[in-house]
């Protein structure tokens, strides 16, 4: 079912852990082309091209892009109250992590009346998609829209593809546009909702970011609309490494293996482990709740994989190295001394300490985000938050005397690139 790697022969000096478990091919390239077309039909052709889009890709021919308000109102009214209960759980846990996130202004004065300024500003609009298709993912709406709303971007949009059924995305995700206050919802999937966001089409204004996971049609329009909007990341398969010793739970860890598992079945699940014994019981118990769970199918696909294994290490010492090359999406620590661990972690999106911090709370209701970098991309960036909205802005504010006081060294630095323009800038105020 899993296939096992043994590193414990490796050779520090000339192993390449990150080689050694390779992740699943997720070839954007290979839908660019297709993706160009749409995105150009888009941008020239607006409303039109998306209706034959949608028509076409989805099998819903739109009236209206945007989704009527009433439909929002409705979906929540008809929401069950237990999700509805554990949607306001999740916000308020959300929220309560985004807002202590927002730092103030502060200042620095870098010598006698030269001030700078650092500003946080929100972005102006944001589109976000939500992606439609193996399963409404109504968690990743609060997900995206809490850190947006809590570092006070003005306008969100939000894209989801339309159902067969109604014509419209998913009432479990109209649901909790209604509970979060965003109306601007519209029914557009694929790459044609990130070009409509970036390029503004019909009712939809041009957004400044797009943010939100997606197949790879979504993937790869991101990728090509980057810089004229900002974009989040991109999201590629999920994934999960466990670091546990024979102190953990074997149950526990095949449990938390499927649950990344049943993305899909190029979902990567690893266990990294110096423990024979736990590595054989993990195996049995996934034998067993494999079978148990309705989506086993997938699951075993993913399990089943290349990108999934057993990885069979010395000491918890070559453990770190390996899930430190890794840098996987989630990595969670069972073991004696998790919290003392995970200070020596460097590279993963999130961190789940000791039995009792499964992945799942992650996904939904832990009080982080779980929107984090796939594909090895956890080494350079993080997960989604507040400062993910938050542009940097340096307010520089110099009285005569402080600009005075530096004036020779602008003029120094001028002179030494070629650019006496520059100097002047500032030489030329005090000639006047
Ligand atoms: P989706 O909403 O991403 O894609 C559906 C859209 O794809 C359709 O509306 C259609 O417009 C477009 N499409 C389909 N076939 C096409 C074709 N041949 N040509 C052009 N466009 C086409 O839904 P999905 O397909 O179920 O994919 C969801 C994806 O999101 C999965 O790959 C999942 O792994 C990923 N995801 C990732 C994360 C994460 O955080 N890493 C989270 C949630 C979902």
């Amino acid at each position: 079912m899993i296939r096992r790697i043994d590193l414990r022969d490796a050779d520090p000096a000339s192993v390449d852990y990150r080689a050694s478990v390779p992740r699943a091919e997720f070839d954007v390239e290979a839908v660019m082309h297709r993706v160009q077309e749409i995105v150009d039909a888009v941008r020239t052709r607006g409303v039109d091209a998306i209706v034959e889009l949608t028509e076409e890709l989805d099998g819903v021919r739109l009236d209206d892009l945007r989704v009527p308000s009433e439909a929002l109102v409705r979906s929540l009214e008809a929401l069950d109250p237990g999700v509805r209960a554990a949607l306001e759980e999740s916000v308020r846990r959300l929220r309560a992590t985004c807002e202590a996130d927002l730092e103030d202004d502060h200042s620095i004065e870098v010598a006698p009346g030269a001030v700078v300024t650092h500003r946080s500003v929100p972005v102006d609009r944001v589109g976000l998609y939500v992606p439609g298709g193996l399963a409404p993912l109504v968690s990743t709406v609060v997900m995206n829209v809490v850190p947006a709303q809590v570092a006070g971007v003005r306008s969100i949009a939000l894209s989801a593809p339309p159902t067969r059924e109604t014509g419209l995305p998913d009432a479990s995700i109209l649901a909790a546009c209604a509970l979060l206050g965003v109306d601007e919802v519209y029914a557009v999937g694929g790459a044609q909702a990130v070009a409509m966001f970036a390029h503004g089409a019909g009712p939809c204004r041009r957004v400044d970011m797009v943010i939100g996971p997606g197949n790879l049609y979504v993937t790869a329009a991101k990728r090509l609309l980057r810089g004229l909007v900002g974009i989040d990341s991109e999201a590629g398969p999920s994934e999960i490494a466990v670091l546990a010793d024979d102190s953990a739970e074997a149950a526990f860890v095949a449990a938390d293996l499927l649950t990344e598992a049943e993305h899909g079945g190029t979902s990567a699940a690893l266990l990294v482990t110096d423990s024979d014994v736990l590595a054989d019981d993990v195996e049995a118990e996934l034998e067993k709740q494999v079978g148990a769970t309705r989506h086993s199918a997938r699951i075993a696909d993913a399990l089943g994989g290349e990108q999934s294994a057993i990885v069979l290490v010395r000491d918890m010492d070559q453990g770190l190295d390996v899930v430190n090359a890794y840098a996987s999406e989630h990595l969670e620590i069972q073991t004696r001394d998790a919290a003392a661990l995970s200070s020596r972690v460097r590279n993963a999106g999130a961190i789940f300490l000791g039995s009792w911090s499964p992945v799942a709370v992650g996904d939904y209701c832990a009080g982080s985000n779980h929107v984090l970098p796939t594909a090895g991309c956890a080494c350079h960036s993080s997960g989604l938050g507040v400062k993910s909205f938050l542009k940097q802005v340096h307010v520089v504010d110099y009285t005569r005397e402080a600009l005075a006081a530096v004036a020779d060294h602008v003029v120094a630095l001028a002179e030494a690139e070629d650019l006496p323009g520059h100097g002047a800038g500032v030489s030329s105020r005090f000639e006047r």
